[in-house]
């Protein structure tokens, strides 16, 4: 295995921008891949191993993007490449397995014409002159010898070569990948094809074009035992005859054990703990690694029951605020609950993201009182994996969308006169023109939410109410007698009914004001029903900021209101339980007298 760094991950985040929010899937994953090794991404469903492959190969689904990072592939960076230099790219340098090759596979062309079809794509514009231009003077030199009646056979032979370069190929990759008589599998269709060599006719076409990168997503999951040996055999084999560097996405560790040299656990859209595989398995040190080596059977120990991983994979929209696996972890700590763990070396090539093993340092000597410190402060509060998009951030999406805009317009203008070189100046206006169209999505999504009703709106939660006022009526029972009149009256003063307050500006002149916007706007729009269709979106946008507005005045005054019946209310029944409180006792004490 070389020591060249083939691809190298930086501090990846990919989010998926849903009505709900925005959820970060991949949050800040950073590894390396050298030429001619094989790494593994374990992890549970959900964890983000999948996400960030496609992030690598930037084939994500909508809404998902790369936000933020850097992917160099062979020292070039694939983030913010133009598409056309990233096709030439996928499936000639770098080329994806995926999980099921029946859903992948085109069911209408056959397997050769798939395989073919990958080999033409890829064919490099010079190469391809070239060969047609030799194509042009086989055909002349045998014409020639054919009108001289001379032997022709081995120009012949050539020139088939050239014209059918491309199935002498898929061939050729049928029978590398192991496919018995490959000339009748290259007409059939996907449907003729059993599970095992259809993952096969999958990995032809993977290599196909002898790419340096193989990125494998579960390339065994829909097989069976024997044939799941076979491909990563198979596998194994290609990666040593082509010294190819090869992904592995699986949530098999036997399958990492086999075929890895290396391992990146992923929990949560993070990779928590990184090693060879012999540091993953002999000598791990996240609780959550454990977790998943515990719970394989083992041959050499005779278990009734395999030890699972408690609790549920974790949910992105209800992280935790510190190390995202606490819920579940057995060795949590206060210190897990608040900060967010960041890598600590084991030992050569070998990191964890645990306070536990922080501990275990702490607790042999090995690390100093300012070293702990030193890393406890680098540890960030809270999770950031899933942001919501506030309901007040409609006015800010808003104004987000209008800057970017600004910006892409100044762009185009500016490029038009730049002096620089065209594709340069493309480029920036594309990138510009790219964040102007995310901060738009962005403006919508975050309407959308306001519309759905999201929780946002309804910020004051009664149930909370109701608790506070249920405490502040136990408190005054039970300590009415030691208050004064001047304490009592104090405590009514300071009085807090609910954990969010109410805007004290609301009023119902704030909402008459913000339904005159509303109407305001609407009579733009309808005057520019002729405009042309971009003052017109502007326009429309303006209706959904008014109408923001309306809801937003409404709702603060409905809590406004809210709030202040009930404050009355508490106050005076609390009046009533101190007054009774004391007229009893003054009773009792007339009483005592008598
Ligand atoms: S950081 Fe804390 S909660 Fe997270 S795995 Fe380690 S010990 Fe458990």
């Amino acid at each position: 295995m070389a020591n060249e760094v083939l691809l190298e991950v930086k501090d990846l985040h990919t989010s998926f921008n849903v009505p709900s929010g925005e959820v970060r899937s991949v949050n800040g994953v950073s590894f390396t891949l050298r030429r001619g090794e094989v790494l593994g991404i374990v992890g549970e469903s959900g964890s983000g191993k999948s996400v960030t492959a496609y992030s690598i190969m930037q084939i994500l689904e909508k809404p998902g993007r790369v936000i933020g990072g850097s992917i160099k592939f062979d020292g070039q960076e694939l983030l913010g490449l133009p598409v056309k230099q990233l096709q030439k790219i996928r499936g000639k340098k770098i080329s994806i397995i995926f999980q099921d090759a029946m859903s992948s596979l085109n069911p209408v062309w056959s397997i050769g014409d798939q395989l073919m079809e990958a080999v033409r794509i890829h064919e490099d514009a010079e190469v391809k002159a070239k060969r047609k231009a030799r194509i042009k003077e086989l055909k002349a030199e045998i014409k020639v010898k054919k009108a001289n009646n001379e032997d022709y056979s081995e120009l012949a032979k050539e020139l088939d070569d050239k014209v059918n370069f491309a199935r002498k190929r898929a061939l050729e990759m049928l029978r590398l990948v192991g496919i018995t008589d490959p000339e009748k599998r290259l007409k059939q269709y996907p449907f003729e094809h059993s599970g095992g060599m259809l993952q096969r006719s999958m990995i032809a076409m993977a290599l196909i074009n002898e790419p340096d990168l193989i990125i494998a997503d579960e390339p065994t999951t829909a097989l069976d035992v024997t044939i799941q040996a076979q491909i990563l055999e198979l596998l194994l084999d290609l990666q040593k005859r082509l010294n190819v560097g090869i992904i592995i996405i699986t949530h098999d560790l036997g399958v990492v054990a086999q075929i890895c040299h290396r391992v990146n656990v992923m929990y949560a859209g993070r990779v928590v703990e990184t090693g060879t595989v012999d540091d993953i398995f002999y000598n791990p040190q996240h609780e959550y690694t454990k977790g998943l080596i515990n719970s394989i059977p083992k041959a050499d120990k005779r278990v009734d029951k395999l030890e699972p991983i408690p609790g549920n994979p974790v949910d992105v929209f209800t992280l935790p605020s510190g190390c995202s696996f606490a819920p579940r972890c057995k060795n949590c700590m206060k210190v897990c609950l608040k900060k967010f763990p960041q890598f600590i070396k084991v030992s050569e090539d070998h990191y964890t993201a645990c306070f536990k093993y922080l501990e275990k340092l702490a607790d042999e000597g090995k690390i100093s009182e300012d070293e702990l410190q030193k890393y406890l402060d680098s540890c960030q509060e809270g999770n950031k994996a899933f942001t919501r998009i506030s309901r007040l951030d409609v006015e800010k999406a808003y104004q987000d969308y209008l800057a970017k805009k600004n910006n892409f317009n100044n762009d185009v203008k500016n490029n038009a006169l730049s002096k620089e070189g065209l594709e340069i100046a493309k480029y920036r206006v594309n990138e510009s023109r790219q964040e102007y169209y995310r901060a738009r999505r962005d403006f919508a999504y975050a309407i959308k939410d306001r519309k759905a009703g999201g929780s946002e709106r309804l910020s004051i939660d009664k149930n909370d109410v109701h608790k506070k006022i249920k405490h502040h009526k136990v408190e005054i029972d039970a300590n009415a007698l030691d208050m004064s009149k001047e304490e009592f009256n104090a405590y009514l003063d300071n009085l807090v009914i609910s954990t969010t307050p109410v805007n004290p500006d609301a009023s119902t002149e704030a909402v008459n004001q913000a339904k005159a916007e509303l109407k305001e706007a609407k009579l733009d729009y309808l005057s520019k029903l002729k405009a042309p269709r971009k003052e017109k979106v502007e326009a429309r946008y303006k209706i959904d900021i008014a109408k923001e507005h309306v809801v937003q005045a409404e709702r603060d005054l409905y809590w406004f209101n809210y709030i202040n019946k009930k404050l009355e209310a508490t106050k005076k029944a609390l009046t009533a339980i101190y007054e009774n409180a004391h007229k009893r006792a003054e009773k009792a004490k007339g009483q005592g007298k008598e």
